[in-house]
């Protein structure tokens, strides 16, 4: 039996416009109500800050059991921090799922280690059970480089003790693990399920050994690399990938809709 819900995720980075994105978040949700596939899957959308608002509405209007996620914040809760936006923010325009870590978060605009811990920390802070909390979605994964001299698995462990440093083991039920190896990202080459496979053991057992058999087991592992339509089923029936991140094909709502019913059990 299954024992990790699925979840999927939606990241649109820095595209759509105002129109755009409600239009888009309409059909995804009115597509996945009529199937029923929220009862089996979480899914969740990441529209630019600008959108959030008006996706918000859309979903509620909807009646939507689609996520609203943002695709950064910054961990201190308010002040001097200019063009930052801050979790309170985030909360009151109804975000419940965060992406923490992403690749281009990481090697486009620099973000370390230690600063992508203080945003895992804060999101997980238990002021946030006063609307049951944040999903925090911890992103890993290596550089091509990286892959090539053989350190896939040394870097998904460095990367997950670094960003998970002071979380308690309680807290990691609202972690969730995507393993997005960057070469996959945006380029259309995918990881082999075998091998998207392997890195997702092996990050579960540094997630072993760092809160326990338990726990490591009930955290769910996302996969993210060119995810599309037609490898989604494949990479989600390899055993340990418990859905995806999905870049690209999430602006599009057939491609979309389709890899979240991949994610759902038969
Ligand atoms: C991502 O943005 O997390 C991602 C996996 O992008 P893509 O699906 O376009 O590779």
């Amino acid at each position: 039996m299954r024992i990790r819900r699925p979840i999927v995720g939606g990241n649109w980075k820095m595209n759509t416009d105002r129109a755009g994105a409600v239009a888009l978040a309409e059909r995804v949700a009115t597509d996945l109500a009529s199937s029923g596939t929220l009862s089996h899957v979480d899914a969740a959308l990441f529209p630019p800050f600008p959108y959030l608002l008006p996706v918000a509405e859309c979903l509620r209007r909807l009646n939507s059991a689609l996520l609203l996620g943002a695709q950064d914040f910054y961990y201190e809760p308010n002040g001097a921090f200019t063009g930052e936006v801050s979790l309170e923010m985030l909360a009151d325009c109804g975000v419940r799922a965060l992406l923490v870590g992403h690749s281009e978060r990481r090697h486009v605009i620099g973000e370390p280690d230690e600063l992508l811990n203080k945003k895992v920390r804060a999101c997980l802070d238990p002021k946030w059970s006063r609307f049951g909390g944040f999903t925090c979605v911890l992103c890993v994964g290596e550089t091509l480089a990286q892959r090539e001299a053989g350190q896939t698995d040394a870097v998904n462990e460095r990367q997950l003790r670094a960003g998970l440093a002071g979380v308690s083991p309680e807290q990691v039920s609202q972690v969730v693990i995507a393993y997005e190896p960057v070469w996959a990202i945006g380029t259309g080459k995918t990881a082999t399920p075998a091998d998207a496979r392997a890195a997702h053991v092996s990050i579960r057992r540094v997630l072993a050994d760092v809160f326990g058999q338990q726990i490591a087991d009930q955290t769910r592992i996302q996969y993210g690399g060119s995810v599309k339509g037609s490898n989604a089923r494949e990479l989600f029936s390899a055993g340990e990938i418990d859905g995806g991140l999905i870049g690209g094909a999430s602006l599009k709502p057939d491609e979309f809709v389709g890899i979240v019913r991949a994610a759902a059990p038969e």
